[in-house]
């Protein structure tokens, strides 16, 4: 039992790390604003990232524990300089990333999205987390992020490849 958590922990953090010295920004569902037991979906996006790389990644984190990934975010958020930004989860799964048309219906399965408007197709978690990252970049682009960022930030010197 230990053991498995210990491992969990451990896959965090690595992930955590990975994820903040890519990524200047990093934006999460809030998923505080959601019933856990109905939602099937938590997906990270990380500009700079391929979604589509990162959505089997997702699905482990979804079993491994979404709060300790988010904590182990944040951690490393602080010395990456990174922002870790949360948005609402509201139709993130039902909204075409491409037309912007929001219908339960879009979302024909667990993977297939579909919109009824536009006939845009994709797998259900890229398109969530397309619809997740733009609602992070705008929050982070009208908000005072940058200015908190700039404050707190620490020498990036282990950051590489970073991608605002
Ligand atoms: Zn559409």
């Amino acid at each position: 039992m230990g053991r498995v958590t210990d491992r969990r922990g451990d896959f965090c953090a690595w992930t955590a790390n990975r994820i903040t010295a890519r990524n200047a920004l990093v934006v999460l569902e809030d998923l505080k604003t959601r019933n856990m037991s109905a939602s099937t979906s938590h997906t990270v996006a990380a500009p700079g990232v391929n979604v589509a790389q990162k959505r089997g990644l997702n699905r482990v984190i979804l079993d491994k524990g979404w709060h300790r990934l988010e904590l182990a975010l944040t951690s490393a958020a602080r010395y990456t300089g990174s922002v870790v930004a949360k948005v609402s989860p509201a139709y993130t799964s039902q909204q075409c990333h491409a037309c912007k048309h929001t219908a339960p219906e879009n979302r024909e399965s667990q993977a297939v999205f579909r919109c009824r408007a536009c006939g845009h197709t994709a797998h259900a978690d890229v398109n969530a987390a397309l619809n997740i990252k733009a609602a992070g970049l705008a929050v982070s682009a009208c908000g005072d992020l940058g200015i908190s960022r700039s404050l707190k930030q620490e020498p990036v010197s282990r950051a590489t490849g970073r991608n605002p």
